[in-house]
């Protein structure tokens, strides 16, 4: 197991995100999917799979509020960020504590890709576990920042997890199906498809609907309700997406369908090879003033969201002795509220001077504003 540290470095320093040479870099394979589509359950028999083949991956879990993993996780976000404290700190719901412990480790995944990078030659697949909620990862900057990480690092492939057995209404169907379009475009990677939970429901209903449109409109019209309409449209909209999709039916309950799952991924990563490496390379060389300017901005934004002054990396480097990231503030300032009370002054370490050299004003508003309105909500 290892553990992330506090953000010592700059995230994007120079030179890196270097390209492992000569398709020795293992598959990244970053889980995505409904809550309660299987993602996890599918991380773990494709680990088991793994090793039964002698072929162990490199296993990530960034779902900081899981209760318990069912696989050994190489590195476990639930180590860096304590995602509880998070949610009491911030007086967040577990939604927003889930946010913003995901962009904490957002700020040092730096760390996580030179793991991977010093185990490359004895793995070849990375499996990365997302949070429950889809769109945690998928429409925040910490998704962005982490997916663009990986990517521009090593073969990365996106593996879509759906409920069959939750998509045999067209529309529902239809839904997913839509969401799913939406990822691939905003992702840029190749794209995988995993229809999941083939124990309950044979998954062919599903590839028929893609392939036939006569037989998805079939299906629709015995839908009565207005949506029907709506998706009828949609449905054509999505032809094209179907051409360029992967598809394949598995259960990760009873491991079926993991040769052919096996087989898409290596096509994946031969799509990525062809079409994305030389496009990621290209975009290094030409526009790497330009890339590290978004880069910036997307940093920008999450330290706008939250209010830390640590992902500067300016200041990060001044700060090397203190070298705090947003998380250390976090760890430490309830710890030392319960400990230390009011009376903090007698201790030999002024914290408040510490601190303030840690956190810009909008910083400590923030907290004080935030933890001050908790505490008003909690006393009443
Ligand atoms: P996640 O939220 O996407 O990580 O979903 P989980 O992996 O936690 O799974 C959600 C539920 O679906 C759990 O009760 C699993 O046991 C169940 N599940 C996952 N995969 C399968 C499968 O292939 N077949 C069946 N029958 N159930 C599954
Ligand atoms: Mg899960």
């Amino acid at each position: 197991m290892e553990t992330v540290q506090p953000l010592c470095t700059p995230l994007y320093g120079a030179g890196g995100g270097s390209m492992a040479a000569g398709g020795a870099a293992p598959v990244c394979m970053i889980v995505l999917g409904m809550a309660g589509s299987g993602k996890t359950t599918l991380v773990q028999r494709l680990t088991s799979h793994l090793h039964g083949e002698k072929k162990p991956p490199y296993v990530v879990n960034l779902d900081p509020a899981v209760h318990e993993i069912p696989f050994p996780a190489n590195i476990d976000i639930r180590d860096t960020v304590k995602y509880k404290e998070v949610m009491k700190q911030y007086g967040l719901g577990p939604n927003g504590g889930i946010v913003t412990s995901l962009n904490l480790f957002a700020t040092r995944f730096d760390q996580v890709v030179k793991f991977i990078e010093k185990r490359q030659k004895n793995c070849r697949y990375v499996l990365i576990d997302t949070p429950g909620q889809i769109e945690v990862f998928t429409w925040s900057a910490s998704g962005s920042i982490i997916t663009e990480a990986l990517a521009a690092s090593f073969p990365s492939v996106v593996v879509y997890v759906m409920d069959t057995s939750r998509s045999t209404n067209p529309v529902t169907f239809m839904s997913n199906m839509l969401y799913a379009c939406s990822i691939m475009y905003k992702t840029k990677l190749p794209f995988i498809v995993v229809m999941n939970k083939t124990d309950i429901i044979d998954h062919s209903f599903a590839v028929e609907w893609m392939q036939d449109f006569e037989s998805f409109q079939d299906a629709l019209n015995q839908e009565t309700s207005y949506v029907s309409n709506l998706t009828r449209s949609m449905s054509l909209v999505l032809d094209e997406f179907y051409n360029a999709l992967r598809v394949v039916g598995v259960s990760a309950v009873t491991g079926a369908g993991m040769d052919e799952f096996f087989v898409k991924v290596s096509e994946a990563a031969d799509e990525y090879e062809r079409e994305y490496r030389p496009e990621y390379e290209r975009l290094r060389q030409a526009a790497e003033e330009g890339k590290r300017r978004e880069q910036q901005e997307q940093l920008d934004r999450l330290h706008r969201d939250l209010g830390s002054v640590a992902l500067d990396p300016g200041l990060s480097a001044g700060l090397d002795e203190a070298a705090a990231g947003p998380s250390d503030l976090i760890l430490t300032r309830g710890n030392m509220e319960d400990d230390e009370a009011e009376d903090s002054d007698t201790d030999d370490i002024d914290h408040s001077v510490a601190e303030s050299r840690l956190e810009e004003p909008a910083f400590q508003n923030f907290l004080q504003q935030t933890q001050s309105k908790y505490r008003e909500k909690v006393q009443k």
